[in-house]
């Protein structure tokens, strides 16, 4: 055993200690946590989606080989994501159909590109705010899908949520305070050379969801070396003041929340568990889940993941993100489409409406940046720690309380200014402090 694991490491040791080439998707049938930790330590394969049924592992040639030699019993992703495929819309179908919603509602729908995947297709954002070209005193929102490009289901479902919001703008209370308060982006498709060829992996053969800077390097936070797909989401990122996101997965059913990388738990733990319940009690298969209590997860509780963007935009940026996992197959008989938004429609717009769950401050000149450290002062004291802010805009999604803000500009003495949060007082709008 201890042979056939060292020609393995000999085997693939070409791959880079940051990233995993995945040259074979496959499943292993059954659990069994040696097995798993064995081959997460090789430090050569990413190991996803462990459930009582088994387990997905991701690497180079020769995985397949291996995992033979070690009896255990496996299949191939690749060919069974292969075999139901019919229907869905390509690349060019998807272009379309934003396209369209941004014409049948441009007030509200701004469709541009944050750059090309590795084939040169168009990383689609659609921003959605009542005066869409016009910066104004919004938290920023966002929702990202399918970075990796065999898990469709969220696709399909933005894209449908974004026509939902083109539509019944103005006619849907909900979704119109929603617009009108709010600067929300949705990019349905971060990996599309991934979903065309329906792979985990970008065209490069690198999974996105590892190749984030990870935060247990503090001055990681670089694009340099990156896979393009993350470049162009990294520098987006940092172009905005987003505080609240979620990315969407497929392969289970459960809200996964912050960290994946570490078992310390977040300074908003509670917070954060509890907007992810809010998320999985409005759909109904997540909310029953019998593999995860009340639909939710804490990441690193049920499997480690560096790298990957949840942490990263957690960590580095004052952006809480959750990870959510949508379907159990990754790539579901089309017609299941609708069934699927049908269960995920109003956690997804509950999910947007948090983000008024907090506070912030606008400078009344521009281009202001500094730092802000935040101490929450009642109900419990407690510090929040420090974010940096570069578009003279800054909010933070937080739980009910009492909060002291100390704003630093460069070069300048710090302000200290008082701010409370309550969750009743959603969309007053009256939660930014100005300053001079
Ligand atoms: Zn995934």
């Amino acid at each position: 055993m201890l042979k056939s694991l060292l020609l393995f490491a000999l085997f693939i040791s070409f791959s880079s200690m940051a990233s995993v080439k995945i040259e074979e998707e496959l499943y292993v049938i059954g659990q069994n946590p040696e097995v798993i930790k064995d081959l997460a330590q090789s430090g050569s394969v990413e190991i996803d989606h462990v459930t009582s049924e088994g387990f997905e592992v991701y690497g180079p040639r020769g995985l397949s080989e291996h995992l033979t030699k070690r009896s255990l019993p496996f299949f191939d992703m690749k060919s069974v994501n292969k075999s139901a495929l019919a229907d869905y819309p390509s690349h060019a179908e998807i272009t379309k159909k934003l396209k369209a919603a941004e014409a049948k509602n441009p007030k509200i729908m701004k469709l541009f590109s944050i750059g090309k995947s590795v084939t040169g297709k168009d990383l689609w954002v659609m921003k959605i705010s009542d005066n869409v070209n016009t910066e104004e005193v919004e938290p920023e929102f966002k929702y990202i899908s399918s970075m990796h490009g065999d898990e469709i289901t969220g696709r399909e479902l933005t894209v449908k949520l974004i026509e939902e919001m083109a539509q019944s703008y103005g006619s849907n209370q909900e979704i119109t305070e929603l617009v009108d308060n709010t600067e929300i982006y949705i990019m349905p498709s971060m990996n599309p050379d991934g979903s065309e060829r329906k792979q985990r992996a970008n065209a490069n053969g690198y999974d996105l969801n590892r190749n984030f800077p990870d935060i247990s390097n503090r001055n990681g936070n670089t694009v340099d070396g990156r896979q393009i797909e993350n470049q162009h989401v990294m520098k987006f990122q940092a172009s905005r003041q987003f505080s609240l996101s979620a990315n969407f997965h497929g392969g289970t059913i459960v809200v996964n929340y912050p960290w994946d990388s570490t078992y310390d738990r977040h300074p908003l733990d509670a917070f954060i568990k509890e907007l992810s319940i809010g998320y999985a009690e409005l759909n109904p298969e997540m909310r029953s889940s019998r593999e995860f209590a009340g639909g939710i997860t804490n990441g690193a509780d049920w499997y480690v993941v560096k790298g990957g963007m949840q942490d990263w935009s957690s960590f580095f940026y004052n952006d809480l993100q959750v990870t959510v996992e949508l379907s159990h197959a990754k790539w579901p008989r089309y017609d299941d489409i609708p069934s699927f938004y049908q269960s995920n429609r109003d956690s997804m717009i509950y999910f947007m409406k948090q983000i008024h769950r907090g506070a912030g401050f606008k400078f009344n000149r521009a281009d202001v940046a500094g730092t802000v450290a935040i101490k929450q002062t009642s109900p419990v004291i407690k510090d929040l720690g420090s974010f940096a802010f570069n578009t003279s805009e800054f909010f933070k999604v937080m739980p009910e309380g009492e909060y002291t803000l100390n704003i630093t500009e460069k070069n300048k003495a710090s302000k200290v200014i008082q701010v409370s949060v309550d969750k009743d007082k959603i969309f007053s709008n009256g939660n930014y402090t100005i300053i001079d």
